[in-house]
């Protein structure tokens, strides 16, 4: 089975607030979808964190080296196109758009094989994940309000991250605090920083500080506490803190986690399998991790197809037992076909079918792709 064609389109319309100071509009894009056609009909899809328009400007430079492959080789054929791309776009959008490719040939694969994904990386280590909902820190009353009415749709497990976290001391915790009592002793609660949005202005000393006030509170993880190239800071800051430090949302390709994982900068890691090379890249990134007793939990919830890749990595490792979820996207609820539906624990069950196992609706993704065709 041959590689015939690769399409992307970017979804926008509906873009969810990042939290970043220069904040998305609904209308900006920054996730682009892929769908990779082969010459026997079957269709994989793949999900790139970045926009439509340095996914196009990637896959000029890559469909040479794509048109024709083999389409059920994902990792060789990965592999291939990052040792062509050395000199160009390494790490950034040549980086990313291997994701979304990586990702549509994993889903070719259990397509053609029968197989579910996490199978095929190895088997499945659990049937259901429990998914975070990921929300935006806001003051702290309606913060609460709104994890409330997250709590009540069935999570049990909480993030809450950037907007005003970092601004005073006092604000920080009493965040954290009003988050916990809304949420209760039953459900997760993880804080994330924020440390990679621009201009960060915090070091070590408010990271340690901040941790101390956290543990108090329980926190499961503190995520991106420090800014993201402040390796030798999330080293002595793991092992200072007595909450489990996360990070790492920010690096592509598995040589970069390489430094952090030998030098103990996470407790846990968490990959973007929609930019940091893929289903490839992250499978071998988690191994490492695990090596080095570093948990591994994804982070690729920007849309659908992220969610459902994620979904299939947590199955095919032993300690993954979250995944990242964020609420109210249309991008992750609006384009299934099936709505994703938590269990009376609050848990996700993974799809067993075929490939990704999961359906996209076209005419869903053609609203939000503004009637751009991904599909033939
Ligand atoms: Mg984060």
């Amino acid at each position: 089975m041959k590689i015939r064609s690769i399409r992307c389109a970017g979804l926008r319309g509906a873009t969810p607030e990042g939290g970043w100071s220069n904040e998305l509009k609904p209308d900006d894009c920054v996730h682009t979808l892929i769908a990779v056609q082969t010459d026997q009909g079957l269709t994989g899809v793949g999900s790139v964190f970045t926009s439509d328009h340095l996914v196009r400007g990637a896959l000029k430079l890559l469909e040479p080296l794509l048109i024709g492959e083999q389409a059920l080789e994902p990792e060789r054929v990965s592999e291939k196109l990052h040792q062509h791309t050395f000199w160009q776009g390494r790490g950034g959008s040549v980086t990313h758009t291997i994701s979304g490719i990586d990702i549509a040939l994993w889903d070719l694969l259990g397509q053609a094989t029968g197989q579910p994904v996490g199978r095929l990386l190895g088997g499945r280590y659990r049937e259901r994940v429990r998914p975070y909902a990921s929300v935006l820190m806001e003051e702290p009353k309606p913060l609460a309000e709104r994890l409330r009415t997250i709590k009540a749709q069935g999570f049990r497990a909480f993030k809450i991250g950037w907007g005003p976290f970092g601004r005073s001391d006092a604000l920080d915790e009493a965040i954290v605090r009003a988050a916990g009592d809304a949420i209760g002793a039953d459900s997760l609660l993880m804080v994330d920083a924020g440390g990679s949005n621009a201009f960060w202005p915090h070091g070590y000393k408010w990271a340690l500080r901040t941790s101390e006030m956290l543990a108090d509170y329980n926190v499961t993880w503190f995520e991106e506490a420090l800014l993201p190239d402040a390796l030798a800071d999330y080293v002595k800051l793991r092992e200072h803190s007595r909450v489990p430090i996360a990070g790492g949302e920010v690096l592509t390709r598995r040589q970069s986690f390489q430094p952090w994982l030998e030098a103990g900068a996470f407790d846990i890691v968490q990959p973007d399998v929609t930019k940091v090379g893929g289903i490839s890249e992250e499978r071998r990134i988690a191994w490492m991790a695990r090596e080095h007793g570093v948990r591994f939990i994804p982070h690729g919830w920007n849309t659908a197809v992220g969610l459902a890749a994620d979904l299939q990595l947590a199955s095919a490792f032993p300690d993954t037992d979250l995944v990242e979820y964020l609420n109210g996207s249309p991008f992750i609820d609006e384009i299934v076909t099936e709505r994703w539906k938590l269990d009376a624990d609050g848990m996700l069950a993974i799809p067993d079918t075929p490939g990704l196992g999961l359906k996209l609706n076209r005419d869903a993704v053609a609203k939000y792709t503004h009637g751009e065709r991904l599909f033939d």
